[in-house]
């Protein structure tokens, strides 16, 4: 039992007022300059994780992703700002000394070595004699028992990323940070690796940190998604909330299609080239909305008046449509049996209440 936890009554509980409990890392004003003449590749990144808690970093590229996690890592310097793992200080601590793992997009197996020696190598901590077993069983838990004694050539992209997340996690690391590493894989081993891989990280409580450019991947991969821009954390939340909830228009757009609609409310209403619709109490003046496609659904029109249909993509499982109605455009998800012809007239409703976007 750790210095936060109490015994009352026989029963442990955890000290609510204690911050730090299970605090895996934190990250505070985090600052990388790398020229002075250009803005900073990071600024003033400030986050924390606990145990167990998978974060996902999502930005385009060059919005400082890698950077973020090259300083985490220990392999770059900040200019400014501290790094807390486990409640201990280690900005200044070499790599060595900080019990990370990290696995980057161009994962190097060893070509000379096999598949379980591979492992092993990373297994340092452990007596020599001891380490093939362990190896073994790592290979085991990412489903590659058979595979142990081929070498990194005989495998596939798949097989290889998973060789190296074994070695990776092999090391015991408190920490495991992730750099694009589902990019090199095709669409369909993509999912299918990433959802595994999920699986085991929540199996052993591992804290991870997911770097991507990849908006579906950080809203199914990970509890908390952090969107970057131009070095900056611009909202840090549940994939859920910004998702639905975007905090600005960036985040919104980055997260996938949307309609920004602007409108001025009063008493809990938007009057919007949509209608009215309703926002939470108390917002008032101009406001801008985030409604997303499939927040918004279609009917025929009957009087030859409405939207008009634009654009239309049939996509298996649903249709995407592009719509024009006063010389604005809105893009509607529909489920595939919703058919409406290209220069057909349309309604669009609301389905939900629009999420105002802060700024
Ligand atoms: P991301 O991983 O999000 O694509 P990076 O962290 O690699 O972004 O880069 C962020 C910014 O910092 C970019 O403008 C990039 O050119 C710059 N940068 C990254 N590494 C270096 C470096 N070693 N020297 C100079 N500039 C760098
Ligand atoms: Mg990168």
């Amino acid at each position: 039992m750790n210095s936060n936890q109490m015994v009352r009554s026989g029963v442990e509980v955890v000290d609510p007022l204690s911050a730090s409990w299970a605090e895996q890392i934190r990250v505070e004003h985090l600052t990388k300059h790398f020229h002075s003449e250009d803005p900073p590749a990071v600024d003033d990144l400030s986050f924390s994780l606990h145990a167990g808690e998978i974060l996902a970093l999502l930005g385009p590229s060059g919005c400082g992703k890698t950077t973020t996690l090259r300083m985490i890592a220990g392999f770059e310097l900040p200019n400014a700002g501290r790094i807390h793992l486990h409640g201990r200080d280690v900005t200044d601590l070499s790599p060595q000394q900080r019990k990370i793992g990290i696995v980057f997009q161009d994962y190097a197996l060893f070509p000379h070595m096999t598949v379980e020696q591979n492992v092993s190598f990373a297994m340092r901590h452990l007596p020599k004699a001891k380490r093939p077993a362990k190896a073994v069983e790592w290979l085991a838990l990412m489903g590659l028992s058979t595979l142990t004694t081929r070498y990194p050539h005989e495998l596939s992209g798949g097989q290889q990323q998973r060789v190296a997340l074994a070695r990776t996690l092999a090391a015991e690391p408190d920490l495991v940070l992730l750099d694009e590493p589902f990019s090199n894989l095709d669409a369909s081993l993509r999912e299918s690796t990433r959802n595994e891989m999920r699986h085991l990280f929540k199996q052993a409580g591992t804290t991870v940190i997911l770097v991507t450019h990849d908006q579906a991947e950080a809203l199914t991969f990970a509890d908390k998604v952090g969107v970057m821009s131009a070095g900056k954390l611009v909202q840090l939340d549940t994939p859920q909330m910004v998702y639905q909830y975007p905090s600005n228009a960036f985040v919104a757009r980055f997260l996938g299609h949307t309609n920004l609609i602007s409108g001025e409310a009063e008493d809990g209403k938007v009057k919007t080239p949509l209608g009215e619709l309703v926002v939470a109490d108390g917002v008032a003046g101009e406001v801008r909305l985030s409604l997303r496609p499939e927040d918004l659904f279609l009917t025929q029109s009957m009087d030859g008046k409405g939207a008009k249909v634009v654009g239309r993509e049939f996509r298996g499982h649903d249709y995407f449509y592009i719509l024009e109605q006063d010389g604005a455009q809105y893009c509607v998800i529909t489920p595939s049996h919703h058919c409406f012809d290209i220069g057909s007239r349309v309604n669009i409703s609301v389905l939900r209440t629009g999420a105002v976007l802060p700024d």
